[in-house]
């Protein structure tokens, strides 16, 4: 029976694949309400914050059995139309719980129904008087004269969370200061800082990089994506701020995306001092406070330039001009959990619906993005040649079979690193590891340290003296004696970070050697701290993970050493080579980046493997050409669309049995054009005290597999088994094993 009255359609951050109907609140004028506003709601026995979809004329349901909303939170609709309409492909594409997905797009304060007004943070820094106040006078009362010598220190300001790191108890003698009028708080807006008022020019652009940022600026106000193809070093960034320029010029905003990771304070100082506009910074690290006052300026067009990590791409622009998204190939553009996005992907469908330009920028292409310039859905442009005087480092294979090497560190590499100690250069070792090393082993039985939770060795920490594992976080203390056979024998088996960092220090006791990882980078502030020492010379060898892979820039290092090529060369996944040969490069492209030449040593025991061969004779193009060509041989994305639908339960057999009902009702909803595999257990079964199982299904045409989604996931839904395991969608995965 059809209802015939206003009724609202509202997404409800719950993970249920529909929108509900509500009637609006007594009293309330219809036609105030616009989509995009955020209303109070009934739900079950909790009162939610939903977002209005759309308003209707009637529902499905009686309307005797609708609640009414309780609330309507705004004035004017938090997101706009064009981000309404974006959220509504997105949900449909992805076939996310349409709450979730909207959700997704608000900072976690108007989530939670919190005004939409952008309060300023306290921050507390000494007066005039301050400054020149002499401590010493202060003898009587040492925790006030600490206090003073700590802000002192810190002229900018300090917050009340660095404060309270400061000390527990720092109130009272704050207080004790401001009323000799000596310190004093003020409201500021940390993630919206002022232009820097020092303009620095910028070098002056070469051709290839001044055709970029011409093409570029000549296609405003029109959708193009652009592919920014710029070996490392090419001067990628400096094309960005040419561009921006030009549509800041304009009046209108720029839009950049960049890796967690590549979000460094010099990135943010180079933006500002060259732009000389207010930039808005949303990134994870920020307090909800901080976040929301970025998100607000950048929705009301305050911020010319707003610039973030993944989930900016939901950013609210009033004037947007350009998305740009910096290391376009890089995974951690895509949500690997709950609502599964690729920002890539969305950023690309934002400016199409937009109707303005988007440049994907990487030294190392996504094989996806060189296809679509193949399809000449997106225009190629690239860089050539390292931007001034930087020339290409040199790669070089050490063969590893049969050279006995009890660390890693084979004797070609001791050689290179033995020559830049000695020219006073420095040294950038890689191991995709951390820890002392991936396990224990008993000598005498073959025990292995394995987590109890899941299918996995335990890693052993020796700094903590500590097995842990890294996929659910369990930790154990170090057995002193096997605990199959009361044995003492336990040896470590293979190389994490920690180990090499020894090996180091004992062939290399002059040198000093620094560890990058994400157990010596834990604190807030050290990476950078670590960042300076190595920039100040302070550093000889650094030995780290993949988070010294991108972005950062290392002029002094002449020698980069890939310590273990192996593990990527035989992994199961089908990305596995492309990700391989993209960190190859971009770690590779750390070295050398000033005057001096970088040579780059790769230790594998598969010198011959042909991609490896590939990429090192011909560089990465002709890599990408070859694993394409695989692709295609093989079906695979880009040249066929997947979706993996996976399931885990506590209990063993539920997510298998869950997962084959799933897949009779595939088998009923389409025909011969859709390809299903599985169910299959995940490679890592058990995780975190879960079985995990996933079934996949595959079609040539995108087209096949999104009819076919969308009638599956409401008929999965539906089915019994479902309600007994976790299960989720993931369209495009990233990973497949
Ligand atoms: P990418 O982002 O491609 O790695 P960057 O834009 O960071 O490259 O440039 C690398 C280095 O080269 C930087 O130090 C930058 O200042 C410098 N550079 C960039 N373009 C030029 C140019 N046209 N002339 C001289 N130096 C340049
Ligand atoms: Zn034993
Ligand atoms: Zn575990």
């Amino acid at each position: 029976m059809l209802t015939k009255a206003t009724v609202l359609q509202v997404a409800v951050p719950t993970p249920v694949y529909r929108t509900f109907d509500y009637l609006p609140p007594k009293n309330c004028k219809t036609t105030s309400l616009v989509p995009g506003m955020r209303l109070r709601i009934p739900f079950g026995r909790s009162r939610l914050v939903g977002i209005l979809i759309s308003i209707e004329n009637n529902s499905r349901i009686e309307s005797s059995r609708l609640k009414r909303v309780i609330e309507v939170l705004d004035d004017e609709p938090l997101l706009p139309a064009n981000l309404m309409q974006l959220l509504g492909w997105i949900s449909r594409y992805y076939h996310c719980p349409p709450g979730e997905c909207y959700s997704a797009a608000l900072p976690t304060l108007l989530r939670k129904g919190k005004p939409a007004i952008a309060k300023g943070e306290a921050f507390w820094l000494l007066t005039a008087n301050g400054l020149e106040a002499d401590p010493n006078t202060l003898k009587r009362a040492p925790r006030q004269q600490e206090l003073l010598q700590f802000l002192s220190k810190q002229p900018e300001g300090v917050n009340r969370e660095q404060l309270e790191s400061y000390s527990a108890n720092w109130q009272n003698a704050m207080r004790e200061l401001i009323k000799k009028g000596w310190a004093n708080t003020e409201d500021r807006t940390r993630t919206v800082n002022e232009p820097i008022a020092e303009k620095i020019p910028g070098p002056k652009l070469n051709d290839a990089q001044q055709a970029a940022v011409d093409t570029v600026s000549l296609q405003h106000e029109h959708f193009q994506p652009f592919l920014l193809d710029g070996v490392t070093g090419s001067g990628k960034t400096e094309v960005y701020l040419n561009i921006i320029r030009s549509f800041i010029e304009r009046g209108e905003q720029a839009l950049v995306l960049v890796p967690e990771i590549g979000l460094t304070p010099q990135l943010l100082e180079r933006f500002r001092q060259r732009l000389q506009v207010p930039v808005a910074v949303l990134h994870s690290g920020l307090s909800d406070q901080e976040r929301l006052a970025a998100w607000l300026m950048a929705s009301s067009g305050q911020t010319p330039v707003v610039i973030g990590t993944r989930s900016a791409v939901f950013t609210p622009l009033a004037r947007p001009g350009i998305i740009i998204i910096d290391e376009e190939h890089d995974i951690s553009l895509k949500q690997l959990e709950g609502f599964r996005y690729h920002a890539r992907d969305v950023a690309v469908m934002r400016a199409r619906q937009l109707n303005i330009p988007v440049v994907l920028g990487t030294a190392t292409p996504s094989l996806e993005s060189l296809f679509n310039v193949q399809q000449n859905k997106y225009q190629h442009l690239i860089l050539p040649e390292r931007a001034g005087t930087a020339s290409h480092p040199e790669l070089k294979v050490v063969d590893l079979r049969r050279i006995p090497m009890p660390d890693r560190i084979s004797p070609t590499l001791a050689t290179g690193i033995k020559q830049r100690l000695k020219n006073k250069e420095q040294v950038l070792l890689f191991l995709n590891r951390r820890g002392f090393a991936p396990t224990l082993i008993c000598h005498d039985c073959g025990w292995t340290a394995d987590c109890e939770r899941c299918n996995t060795h335990m890693t052993l920490h020796r700094r903590k003296n500590k097995l842990r594992c890294h996929h659910c976080g369990v930790e154990r203390a170090v057995p002193q004696q096997c605990p199959s056979c009361q044995a003492e024998d336990l040896q470590t088996l293979g190389q994490g970070t920690e180990r090499i960092e020894d090996a180091l220090k004992e062939r290399f006791p002059d040198a000093r050697v620094l560890r990058i990882d994400r157990d010596s980078t834990r604190r807030k502030g050290s990476l950078q701290t670590m960042l300076d020492q190595i920039h100040d010379g302070k550093v000889d060898i650094l030995v780290g993970t993949q988070m010294l892979a991108k972005g950062h820039d290392f002029p002094n290092v002449t020698l980069v050493g890939i310590l273990d090529m192996d593990q990527g060369l035989m992994s199961a996944d089908f990305r596995a080579s492309e990700r391989m040969a993209q960190l190859l490069v971009q770690v590779a492209g750390r070295a050398g980046r000033a005057e001096k030449p970088g040579e780059v040593l790769i230790q594998t025991h598969y010198p011959d493997h042909p991609l490896l061969q590939t990429l090192l004779k011909h560089g990465y193009p002709a890599f990408a050409e070859a694993a394409l060509k695989e692709r295609q041989e093989s079906g695979l994305p880009p040249y066929s669309a997947m979706t993996l639908l996976r399931a885990e339960s506590v209990n063993e057999k539920e997510p298998m049995g869950f997962l084959s009902d799933a897949r009779k009702n595939a088998e009923q909803l389409t025909g011969n054009n859709v390809f299903i595999l599985g169910p299959v257990p995940a490679p890592m079964e058990k995780r975190a005290g879960r079985f995990r199982a996933q079934l996949l299904v595959q079609a040539d045409q995108r087209t096949h597999l999104q009819q076919l989604l969308g009638n599956w996931v409401q008929s999965i839904e539906s089915l019994k088994s479902a309600r007994k395991v976790r299960w989720s969608i993931d369209v495009d995965p990233m990973e497949t094993y």
